[in-house]
């Protein structure tokens, strides 16, 4: 190729003019964790999609478009997180957030890494939402956010006091609470009125009250008529098998404090077809003051549970707990990979496995012709080392390059 490549750092933060095209060019291509990679590829982008895929020799590039050079690099769809909170005080008040100081927070705990979109696990919902229309207005260079608003508590949850909450860093937002299922069904309600795209539970609280099944199918319910998935935070077991009895769509951890899942439990959840967020760095990071053998334990537990899990089959979402958690997700997939899950097991959680559960696999998750031109390029082949998926070069977002490291 004898066109010259524009340095990526002339194009960074720009919205391409509708008829311009961006090519990056030279990386292997994982186009689905399923298909073989393109080696020597090339991605044509127009007006935020993907205008084709293939090889150099494939692909007519347009003589006016701007090339951007990914030779040695990888390139997959853009990385979903699918359990993250907008609850830090980072956030609180985001309206009166100067863009500039809200660019830098979104690119510390998404876009350098790849994130080109989140579910919001329990927020408060006008806030979160204030947040996603500043970023999808163009002010704000963000991920796609989708929030359940706030969780859903049992009754008399006994949570923390303002002191504890003040030194996790979080905001202070009462979330509702539920007695029974005509509460669950009216808070859940509320909620989709105002506009979630999914409702979360807590299934069991603090003061160890937790909620029915019979509460849990009626806040599903209320969610699944309008389609939309409803996620579960639960601390033990058996509160896994309640709530997914209950109905819901996904297991938002593992519950290494409860022992390993015995086979009554994943024959549920596979026959459920629930998804699971596995979150193991989390519950590492809290055990990290107890005795050396207390955490080995709990991390010899949940990581037992995901191999059961995925070994079986079962569907994993990558998803950290991001705001309750150090932001730099390399630990996470360590410790999948320590559970079995191969790259491509895992680029499936990152791509593919949320954008179907969550209605998008039309438009999201594969390095397809007509998908939204969502894509991450890392400088280094996660195939050979899991911990190369933090090593990103750029993230785009519908075409636009919305992070990349110095070069
Ligand atoms: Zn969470």
């Amino acid at each position: 190729m004898r066109r010259r490549f524009k340095r990526a750092s002339a194009l960074f933060g720009q919205t391409p003019a509708r008829n311009d095209y961006l090519a990056l060019i030279g990386g292997t291509i994982y186009v689905s964790p399923t298909e073989e990679p393109i080696r020597n590829g090339v991605v044509l982008i127009n007006s935020g999609k993907i205008a084709a895929v293939g090889t150099r020799g494939q692909v007519q590039v347009p003589q006016n478009a701007q090339l951007v050079d990914c030779s040695g690099r990888t390139i997959t769809a853009g990385f979903w997180n699918s359990h993250v909170h907008f609850m830090e005080r980072k956030w609180a008040d985001v309206a009166s957030i100067p863009a500039s100081e809200l660019n830098q927070q979104l690119q510390d705990m998404f876009t350098r890494y790849g994130f080109t979109a989140a579910f919001d696990l329990s927020s408060p919902w006008e806030n979160t939402r204030r947040l996603r229309d500043r970023i999808e207005s163009g002010e704000v260079v963000g991920p796609r956010i989708y929030s359940t608003g706030l969780g859903l508590l049992p009754a008399n949850p006994g949570l923390p006091p303002d002191a504890v909450i003040n030194l996790m860093g979080w905001m202070k937002a009462p979330a509702p609470e539920v007695a029974d299922a005509a509460q669950a069904a009216a808070a859940a309600r509320r909620l989709l009125d105002a506009g979630v795209d999914g409702i979360k539970l807590f299934v069991a609280a603090p003061s160890k009250a937790s909620l029915s099944q019979s509460t849990i199918e009626a806040a599903v319910h209320e969610a699944h008529r309008l389609g939309k998935p409803v996620f579960v935070h639960p601390n033990t077991g058996a509160d896994v098998l309640t709530a997914v009895r209950g109905g819901v769509d996904v297991i938002a951890h593992t519950t290494p404090q409860s022992g390993p899942w015995d086979e009554t439990l994943l024959a549920t959840m596979k026959e459920h077809r629930v998804a699971l967020i596995p979150t193991l760095w989390i519950w590492k990071w809290y055990a990290r003051h107890d005795r050396r053998s207390a955490q080995d334990k709990i991390v010899n537990t949940e990581v037992g549970q995901l191999r059961a899990w995925a070994a079986n089959g079962g569907t994993v979402l990558f998803g950290t707990d991001l705001g309750a958690v150090d932001p730099d997700p390399a630990e996470e997939y360590s410790l999948m990979g320590q559970a079995g899950m191969t790259f491509r097991q895992i680029l499936a959680s990152l791509t593919t496995s949320p954008a179907e559960r969550f209605g998008e696999s039309k438009q999201r998750g594969r390095v397809a012709e007509g998908f939204q031109a969502d894509l991450v390029v890392l400088n280094d082949d996660p195939s050979k080392n899991i911990r190369a998926l933090i090593a990103v070069q750029y993230t785009l977002r519908a075409g636009k390059i919305i992070y990349r490291t110095g070069e």
